[in-house]
């Protein structure tokens, strides 16, 4: 992926040049390749792997990395010991490693304390995690605010362990540290800002959430290029304490969120799925629900839940910004989720290149959604002297055009934005967009006056 963030005098793209220029195998590719690479990383809420995954990241955008010290508070929180683990294995009464940390992450119980210990199988159990409904899987699981130990390993090999005295080494720190973040801000015509929010804190899971981070970081790589109305800021946070710890720190800024969106889940080959924001019928929601109904593939819109992701911590009733999320198959609905499954095997380049796509589409609305007042409201102004009518008829896209130019001048009657044209006239945005630009361009229509 090429850098371009902070390069000077670049030539601005519109996004409609974007989508128009979109090469779906191509963004597909990079983004995977992004997966691969930050694939083996060991991640959680604080850590090495975190910075490293952050460190990878810099190699395609100019984040600004924040280190927050262990016991700040934050909101009703306070930033946790950092933990970070070297190895850790379990030996069978015969002195086999018969699990290993360095084989796969998700063998040792995030966030688990250091141990070292002989003890017998019936001691050893409480402290073993499996999924006895797919019994090859390594499960996912943490234990971030209740002091804890323990390992994950699939079923079939928990139920064939013999008795006897088993050895268990945990080498890890859980100390006074930091957590870290990273933050990115496209600067925009307007200070209104747009968030994209990603959690960075899960380990050797690729959907949940590498494929968020991969098309997040895609999305800033586009939008670079691009000219923007509004500023727009990308958050590379470990969930929950992640978005808390933002928050704390942002409260002043939070009031310029005009749209954003938690990207989680993005590269399985399932619909794509929105869950509104809190506000219910936020600008972000109708334009996320537009783009979906236009995308010609399936997909679901959900209402508004406090079960989630970072969502929930935007939409908290004292900030209540309009953050909705955007997913493909939903957290928790796929068999794969949180276990050893989701793998690389489990995300789809095309299907993280359709998100993507989507995404971009779903920012051109945004862009571009405006109200216009007719200034001719009294019968339709006279377009063929204005050269905006095709006198002679023709191709069917160019009576598509005349007619959204219809759409626009009977609805721009200062209580109807473009979208809501759109929708009503059941026209993709960028239509309706294209016909106000040339009305805009000849007087016939106005922007509203705010
Ligand atoms: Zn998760």
């Amino acid at each position: 992926m090429a850098r371009f963030y902070g390069r000077a005098a670049v030539t601005r793209s519109t996004l409609r040049d974007l989508l128009n220029a979109f090469a779906a195998p191509r963004q597909g590719a990079r983004m995977m390749n992004l997966i691969r690479d930050l694939y083996p990383i060991c991640r959680s809420i604080t850590g090495d792997g975190n910075r490293q995954t952050i460190t990878r990241l810099c190699m395609e955008l100019d984040l600004q990395i924040h280190e927050v010290p262990s016991g700040t508070p934050v909101l009703d929180w306070s930033v946790p010991d950092e933990w970070n683990i070297r190895d850790a294995w379990i030996k069978d009464p015969q002195g086999r490693k018969i699990v290993d940390f360095q084989k796969h992450n998700l063998h040792v119980l995030g966030y688990s304390q250091p141990v070292h210990y002989t003890l017998p199988l019936e001691e050893l159990e409480p402290h073993l995690h499996s999924l006895p409904e797919h019994p090859d899987w390594i499960p996912y699981r943490t234990s971030y605010y209740n002091p804890a130990w323990g390992f994950c390993l699939p079923d079939t090999q928990r139920r064939a362990l013999p008795p006897g005295n088993y050895e268990v080494m945990i080498d890890a720190d859980l100390a006074p540290g930091h957590l870290t973040y990273a933050e990115l801000v496209l600067p925009g015509a307007i200070p209104e800002e747009c968030l994209i929010s990603v959690h960075i804190c899960h380990p050797s899971l690729a959907n949940d959430n590498l494929a968020g981070i991969a098309v997040a970081a895609a999305l800033a790589s586009l939008l670079g290029k691009a000219k923007l109305r509004h500023t727009f800021r990308f958050v590379f946070i470990p969930g929950t304490i992640g978005s808390i710890t933002w928050l704390a720190r942002n409260r002043e800024r939070v009031d310029r969120i005009r749209h954003g969106l938690v990207l989680s889940c993005m590269g399985d080959s399932g619909a794509l799925t929105y869950k509104k924001s809190r506000q219910d019928r936020a600008p972000i929601d109708q334009a996320v629900t537009h783009v979906l109904q236009h995308s010609g593939a399936a997909h679901h819109i959900q209402d508004f839940s406090p079960y989630g992701y970072d969502e929930r911590q935007y939409g908290s009733p004292g900030f209540n910004l309009p953050v909705g999320l955007l997913t493909r198959s939903p957290h928790g609905t796929y068999s794969e989720y949180h276990t050893s499954a989701d793998d690389l095997d489990l995300v789809r380049p095309e299907a993280l290149a359709d998100s993507l796509r989507r995404l971009l589409e779903i920012v051109e609305v945004v862009e571009g959604n405006a109200t216009f007042v007719n200034q001719f409201p009294y019968g339709e102004p006279q377009l063929g002297r204005r050269g905006l009518y095709d006198g002679l008829g023709g191709a069917s896209d160019r009576n598509e055009q005349q007619l959204a130019m219809l759409w626009v001048l009977n609805q721009s009657d200062g209580h109807h934005s473009l979208l809501d044209i759109a929708d009503r006239a059941g026209m993709p945005f960028h239509r309706i967009a294209w016909a106000a630009q040339k009305l805009a361009n000849s007087h016939v229509i106005k922007p509203l006056e705010e």
